[in-house]
């Protein structure tokens, strides 16, 4: 069986985006996993940690029990998404318990955030992640520059924001945080943003956000190692189709497929409704969104 490291690298060479589609409840594993098969494509599932804390995955277990049960091992891997050092809160994290607990369980990547510290903290903080997992031969993704969206009340405006380019990964620093982290994937900012998760702004529709592809060459150059875009749901097609020509890979999608569901429960109070949207919504991301439909054989040889 390949490594996720194998297939993001496969990926990479073949120009192709890897989404990895996020779990916040539990009945969207199925769906998920069964939209990827019948597609004949290849992605990541992940749980992020406010997903088990202000939704409905549970915990780490529970998604990787569900996974177990519905896992297609030619077509899926299961990756812990953000474990953050600080949280959206503010709130000190046991970030290195909980991806230790995780590779236990067995998943097969994971990633550390530590994106709210200052570089030289954040770097320690990576650094320790990263040793973990990969004294588990596991890859370990990391965040620099601020992924914006999670933190509770409104965002400044988009345009202001992505004009400024404030909180944009800068490409110095980049440089440095990959050569002395060691980490495998970086997540970087460079005009994606995250859904809103909290209150009355989770279920708005996000922005259209763009990217700067300019920044990214840059990025790609300077690190080396294949970046992830977070924040994925709702950014302009052409401007993710470019991003993963430019060194972009593997790509989270969160928002979309969440509100597909949660939209549908409200509608229809049906969990198998719910679980039909999901299966929609993501096999038309793969087929029509990324035009990945039957890649599987491509990334997995
Ligand atoms: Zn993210």
């Amino acid at each position: 069986m390949l490594s996720t490291s194998d297939i993001i690298r496969n990926a990479q060479r073949a120009g192709m985006a890897l989404p990895a589609f996020n779990i916040p409840y539990l009945p969207m594993m199925q769906p998920v996993v069964r939209a990827v098969a019948d597609q004949d494509s290849f992605a990541l599932i992940a749980v992020a940690r406010l997903e088990w804390m202000k939704f409905e995955a549970k915990s780490p277990a529970a998604v990787l029990e569900e996974f177990m049960r519905w896992n297609q091992p030619n077509h899926v891997r299961i990756h812990l998404d953000h474990v953050p050092v600080i949280d959206e809160d503010k709130q000190q994290v046991d970030y290195l318990g909980i991806i230790q607990e995780a590779l236990e369980l067995g998943y097969q990547s994971v990633m550390v955030d530590g994106s709210r510290l200052g570089l030289a903290e954040n770097i320690a903080a990576t650094r320790q992640a990263v040793e973990l997992a990969h004294r588990a031969s596991r890859p370990c993704e990391a965040e620099l520059g601020a992924v914006l969206g999670h933190e509770a009340g409104p965002l400044p405006p988009y345009e202001e924001l992505f004009a400024s380019g404030r909180g944009f990964t800068d490409v110095q620093e980049a440089a440095r945080f990959v050569r002395e982290t060691g980490c495998d994937w970086l997540s970087v900012a460079i005009g994606n943003i995250h859904g809103a998760i909290s209150g009355a702004l989770k279920d708005q529709k996000k922005v259209e956000a763009r990217l700067n592809l300019d920044h990214l060459e840059r990025l790609r150059q300077a690190t080396g190692v294949p970046l992830v875009l977070h924040g994925g749901s709702g950014v302009k097609r052409e401007s993710v189709l470019a991003a993963v020509k430019q060194g972009i890979v593997k790509i989270n999608i969160g928002t979309e497929i969440r509100q597909a569901y949660e939209a549908a429960l409200r509608e229809t109070k049906s969990v198998a409704a719910a679980q039909d949207a999901v299966y929609d919504r993501t096999g038309w991301l793969i087929r029509d969104y990324f035009g990945i439909s039957g890649n599987r054989k491509q990334l997995t040889d």
